[in-house]
């Protein structure tokens, strides 16, 4: 091999350059600042066309401008979110704290499969699972957790522990052909159906509890298919409870659901199953426990408070969950893959573990320190410990609290605007997160006494038709005639979460994830309503 040639390239790509590497950021940065001052939205047109036809490599080594030029296109091309007209979803601009974070953590990129291959970056990871356990937990003596790509694999952590628990064994002998259940609510996030699918298990067997107005588990409906399950010998391995629905912002009664999977355990002899907790959004709202609503020293408006109660009211039930999904990457603001799998017993750790003899290549491995023995993944990027130590305490808890309450401040407000149209109807009004899911008719029409009579079985099919028809023709009409420079964006779902007699109901959605968002995005968003 030519030697020389083959050290130039060595140099240039893996020899540090810092004035090549700060430069080369520089130009990003001040793209992403030139892109800021425009309206959100697609910079520049996707070309799917060509992306199969022509995968480019190019044939001679280059240089960092190459790989700059590599990606720049896309990275144009790529809305970072940060404008705060951006209501769609739960997706935000990601902090600069977290950005502080994470590029260390790609600076060095350890791999967290054991403590050898990350040393300090492991600690950092035991470090931020036990503070988020802490905040959701409040005091638990031992709790345990690991970071994962993303809340379906959350959640997929927390349906094996229960099908490890109830059938034990399962590891190694695997489903053996025995009626096995899983339980959610009708507003749980479809993940539940992907880990039930990918778990063996089936959708099949996974059962959605039907949900009140308040988008919450209804509890009576849940003992009565316990029940139904128990009494054929089904084994339940677990209920995942929703803390935050992803459309409207819904709340299960954790406490409640627990009550009643330990009694129903208790009646039947059997494993009480995993109550694991899908907080993926709703987690945040735990930054707000501790807030002294008498001393207020944050000095939230009479209307706030009484949110915030009621957010202090839900987090307490968290106390007794078995497992908990927290995604930092939403209301955490942090980068992704910033998801945390938390347990509240870290004993329970033993029905995930896997012998030192199964993982040959981390032979030294040690339980005590090294996850890949119990964890899914082999290979685990350190970026969510980074993202999320960096973000708590550079935005620290009074920080993160100013942050959710204007989150909730924002939505409440929405909602208690739309309440003053006749053609609207709120329909998460009893809600208490970031979210608004509400119906838009034309004018003339009372959406809230149509609401009422379609609960009630009083709405012929095409009567239904003809408003859900009309919902949606608005939502188009608006986007339509929507000013990008002014309006917000918003979104649409086909199904929010409460189905009243087993229909699912479409609406209009708003989710206020953008610190920068404020009034003057809310006065303009109804004066668009008034104008359609
Ligand atoms: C977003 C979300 C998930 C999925 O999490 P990802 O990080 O997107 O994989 C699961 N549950 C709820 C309630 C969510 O909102």
């Amino acid at each position: 091999m030519d030697r020389v040639r083959y050290a130039a390239f060595v140099r240039t790509f893996f020899e540090c350059d810092p004035k090549a590497i700060t430069g080369i950021f520089q130009e990003f940065l001040d793209a992403l600042r030139a892109q800021e001052s425009l309206p959100p939205g697609n910079y520049y047109s996707q070309n799917y066309d060509t992306a199969q036809a022509n995968p480019e490599i190019h044939v001679l080594p280059g240089n960092l401008k190459d790989a700059r030029d590599a990606v720049f296109p896309y990275f144009w091309g790529t809305d970072g979110w940060s404008s705060p007209l951006h209501l769609e979803n739960v997706r935000g601009p990601a902090n600069y704290a977290s950005l502080i974070g994470t590029m260390a953590c790609l600076l060095k990129n350890p791999n967290l499969c054991t403590d050898s291959y990350s040393q300090r970056s492991n600690e950092l990871e035991v470090k931020a699972v036990t503070a988020l356990a802490n905040l959701i937990f409040y005091h638990t003596d031992e709790p345990w957790g690991v970071f994962t790509i993303g809340g379906t694999i959350s959640n997929l952590y927390g349906a094996k522990l229960g099908l490890e628990k109830v059938l034990p064994g399962a590891m190694q002998r695997g489903l053996t052909g025995e009626g096995i259940a899983g339980i959610v609510s009708e507003a749980s996030h479809y993940s539940n159906q992907t880990l039930a699918g990918w778990l063996g298990m089936g959708t099949q067997n996974l059962y959605s509890i039907p949900t009140d107005r308040t988008l919450a588990m209804r509890l009576d409906l849940l003992a009565l298919k316990l029940d139904e399950l128990y009494t054929a010998g089904t084994k339940v391995l677990f209920v995942v409870a929703t803390f935050g629905t992803t459309d409207g912002a819904g709340i299960d009664d954790v406490a409640g659901i627990r009550r009643i999977i330990d009694e129903k355990a208790a009646h039947y002899g059997v494993t009480t199953p995993q109550l694991h907790v899908d907080a993926a959004v709703g987690w945040a709202l735990c930054f707000l426990s501790d807030y002294d609503l008498e001393k207020n020293p944050l000095e939230f408006t009479s209307d706030l408070l009484a949110v915030v109660r009621q957010a202090q009211t839900h987090a307490f039930g968290l106390r007794v969950a078995d497992s908990v999904t927290l995604d930092f990457h939403k209301m955490g603001r942090g980068h992704y893959p910033s998801s945390a799998f938390l347990m509240s017993h870290r004993a329970d750790l033993k029905y995930l573990a896997r012998d030192v003899a199964d993982t040959p290549y981390f032979s030294d491995a040690d339980m005590r320190r090294d996850p890949a023995l119990v964890t899914l993944e082999c290979s685990r990027p350190a970026l969510g410990p980074y993202a999320v130590m960096a973000s708590l305490n550079g935005i620290g808890l009074t920080g993160f609290q100013m942050l959710t309450a204007r989150s909730l401040e924002l939505a409440h407000g929405l909602k208690q605007r739309l309440a003053k149209l006749e053609y609207c109807k709120v329909l998460n009004a009893e809600t208490c997160g970031p979210s608004v899911c509400w119906w838009v008719l034309p004018k003339g029409r009372h959406a809230a006494q149509i609401f009422e009579k379609l609960e009630n079985g009083e709405l012929s099919p095409e009567e239904i038709q003809r408003y859900f028809g009309e919902v949606k023709r608005l939502f188009g009409k608006r986007n339509y005639s929507l000013d990008p420079a002014i309006d917000a964006r918003l979104s649409f779902t086909t199904n929010f979460g409460y189905r009243p007699l087993g229909m699912e109901i479409p609406a209009w959605k708003a989710v206020f994830f953008n610190p920068k968002t404020d009034e003057a995005v809310l006065d303009q968003l109804v004066e668009s309503l008034e104008l359609l």
